[in-house]
């Protein structure tokens, strides 16, 4: 008896801990647990469990034990490192106390939605790299009972917001209490002259935690309940009362669980009113006599990490509206209304009531600020200039750290397994320009070539899955689909923001008809994508690109509900990354950089992360590394060269075949982008970064 409910404790501890996600035990052990279960989609052991009765969970356990012991085993070696010889460790533990990173997403599997796009996983990534290199770390984010939108297309190929409540019982979290065996633990949240309750969630990430605060708790107001609701998704009200849960909630969650952070890492502005509430602590603890002390304090161990090239897109708030809401909070720091405003604010603000921008508190009262690709580290500069007057551009204070994606959750496993083949001594924690890379150049061309098209093929059955789910939800005969592993396929994949450009492809039909006609072989472009809700010229470029998959029948397709599951598909199934956004809007991108670690060759403009990773042999550079004065010269000039790539380069390349049938151009291509890119944009790099330029540096 007592073995059993252990047996079943274990199952509980595996499925509620991520890392099952990126150790190669944790996928083979719940696809020996439940085949059929496990492969549905979101792939998430914790709702198996939860649909399923004890006695079954003990004969699948008993029947999968092998499986079960090796998962169990690996991972006790993976926490074991702690403390001892993780990278942290080995490099004199430079943290003496937790990193506190603070998001409003984060994207760590598709059975947690608590993420939108590439913000969330560059999130969720840095922290599976904390984990990895034995950093002490805590994430904070919100737990949102519908996430982010989910998105059907309609059968006039329009974007459907659907959201449903999510189950927390199913996902894998469970309640944070300050004592084991305690009840979940709650804290309070003063916003104006309410106070809203918050429970705390944990998710376990590998050897870190991963707190999520949740306002739909009993005892708040129904509007104070709806809080946490949604994504990005409720009006500005409801935007800063999020931010004040995840900044101040947050705050307050430590405190309670006992953890004294040595950083405070803001990712976005939207955790900034953080700065205040600690400033409210360091006062009330006696820390600081006045409030500028208290900032000053904080400002040693606050750091900023801004995303976001254009001005107009940063989070700001109504005058009126802020001072509702941190009333309380000036009067107890001892701050007029304009003096909290100005905090808000440039230091030359003309107008005292101009809306309350939550970069610039992030400026006031942080220590250090980065972007997160060099070229975005340069726009950051320039733009923040202003904020550092009499100070020369290239002197601002605002560094970069260019992202990076966490390896083993994006690299086929199956690549990571020819690799240490033909590279046994763990070629993955080598950094790039380690000579151990030049292994990859060994990969036999026949073994990689049936490789990429096993992805292609798993790509193109999920790609079928969602078709068929969604024409019998239109109710039409199942989809014919003639995707072909032959062909070049092209995949296209991210949030669709107009200066994200998805349809310059197709800016030039004429010329486009002309070059598919000429080609050497076929070409199948895939896009996918979601828009915001309330952006509607995004949710009009989707629907004319689902105008143009019909005019290019089959040769153009788009496919609903991008999430993690099918950006992992794309960015191992495609033979190529289109990335044309409008230089320089694309602060890094990071679906490029999981395309790069496979062998997915990158076509795409010299932005974000680009000019550094593109060294003319591993991909190809659309356009000109310029300024154009106006859009739409640069737009066209962007067109022209997309399409001569096309042509002249990527076709040519492809269909160029030898006698046993392959590319061997290409592959050569794929093998330099494995090895030049996969260590320079992994998120253990940029993760080593932030630790010795961002959060201890000197
Ligand atoms: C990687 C990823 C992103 C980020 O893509 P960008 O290249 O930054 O546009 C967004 N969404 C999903 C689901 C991803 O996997």
């Amino acid at each position: 008896m007592n073995a059993d409910l252990d047996l079943l404790k274990r199952l509980e501890v595996l499925s509620r801990d991520l890392v099952w996600t990126w150790l190669e035990e944790g996928p083979a052990f719940w696809s020996a647990f439940s085949p059929e279960g496990f492969a549905q989609p979101p792939h998430n052991p914790a709702a198996l469990l939860a649909a399923m009765a004890p006695e079954e969970q003990l004969r699948r356990a008993h029947a999968s034990m092998a499986a079960l012991l090796s998962l169990e085993t690996r991972r006790a070696a993976y926490l074991s490192k702690m403390g001892l010889d993780t990278w942290h460790d080995l490099v004199g533990r430079p943290l003496r106390g937790p990193v506190a990173y603070f998001s409003a997403e984060f994207g760590l599997h598709e059975s947690l939605p608590t993420y939108s796009g590439g913000l969330g996983i560059l999130a969720g990534d840095h922290t599976k790299s904390a984990s990895d290199l034995g950093l002490p770390f805590v994430g904070i984010g919100l737990l949102y009972r519908q996430g982010y939108v989910r998105q059907e297309i309609d059968a006039k190929g329009q974007q459907q917001n659907v959201y449903e409540d999510f189950d927390f019982a199913t996902l894998p979290i469970s309640p944070a209490r300050a004592l084991d065996g305690g009840p979940q633990l709650e804290v309070l949240v003063e916003m104006g002259d309410e106070t809203v309750k918050c429970r705390v969630f944990r998710a376990v990430v590998g050897r870190v935690s991963l707190l999520l605060l949740d306002t739909d708790v009993e005892g708040n107001a129904p509007e104070q309940r709806r809080i946490t609701q949604r994504l990005y998704g409720g009006d500005h009200q409801t935007r800063i009362r999020q931010e004040l849960v995840l900044a101040i909630g947050g705050l307050q969650a430590l405190c309670a669980l006992g953890i004294e952070p040595q950083v405070f890492h803001l990712n976005e502005g939207h955790s900034a009113f953080l700065v205040l509430e600690r400033a409210r602590m360091a006062l009330s603890e006696g820390r600081a006599r006045d409030v500028a002390e208290a900032l000053s304090l904080g400002r040693r161990s606050s750091v900023f990490t801004t995303h976001t090239p254009v001005e107009a897109g940063h989070d700001r708030f109504d005058a009126e509206l802020l001072w509702r809401h941190l009333r309380p909070m000036a009067e107890v720091l001892g701050l007029s209304r304009a003096a909290l405003l100005a905090l808000g604010h440039w230091h030359d603000e003309r107008d005292a009531e101009a809306p309350f921008n939550m970069t610039m508190l992030a400026l006031h009262a942080c220590g250090r600020y980065n972007g997160v690709a060099a070229l975005h580290g340069v726009v950051s500069r320039e733009m923040f200039a202003r904020f550092f007057p009499g100070t020369p551009v290239d002197e601002v204070p605002v560094r970069h750290v260019t992202n990076g994606v966490h390896a083993p959750s994006w690299q086929c496993p199956e690549l990571v397994a020819m690799l240490e083949h033909v590279a046994p001594e763990t070629f993955r924690n080598r950094p790039a320009g380690d000579p151990s890379w030049n292994a990859v150049y060994d990969l036999d061309d026949a073994e990689l070539w049936h490789w990429r098209t096993r992805n292609k093929a798993a790509l193109f059955s999920l790609i079928k899955a969602r078709e068929t789910a969604r024409a019998a939800r239109l109710s039409r005969p199942p989809p014919h689909l003639e995707l072909s592993t032959d062909v070049l396929t092209i995949g296209f994949a991210r949030r669709f923001a107009t200066y994200k450009r998805a349809t310059l492809l197709f800016s030039d039909l004429p010329r486009l008809e002309g070059l598919l006609e000429r080609a050497p072989g076929p070409i199948q472009f895939l896009f996918a994508g979601k828009a915001h809700p309330a952006d509607h010229p995004g949710q009009s470029f989707i629907q004319e690109v689902t105008r143009l998959a019909e005019r290019f029948e089959g040769r153009v397709r788009f496919i609903e509900g991008y999430d993690i599951e099918l950006g992992r598909a794309l960015t191992r199934g495609v033979d190529v990354w289109l990335n044309n956004p409008r230089r320089p809007m694309e602060a890094s991108g990071t679906s490029g950089m999981k395309a790069a670690m496979n062998g997915v060759l990158n076509l795409s403009i010299l932005d974000g992360w680009w000019p550094e990773g593109f060294d003319g042999e591993n991909g190809w550079a659309i356009g000109e590394a310029r300024v154009y004065s106006t859009e739409a010269e640069q737009d066209a000039a962007d067109a022209a060269s997309l399409h001569h790539l096309l042509e002249h380069a990527v076709l040519p390349t492809y269909y160029t075949r030898d006698a046993l049938g392959l590319p061997r151009g290409w592959m050569k291509m794929m093998k330099r982008s494995i090895a030049t890119l996969t260590p320079r944009f992994s998120s253990d790099r940029q993760v080593q970064d932030y630790v010795h330029h961002i959060y201890c540096p000197g």
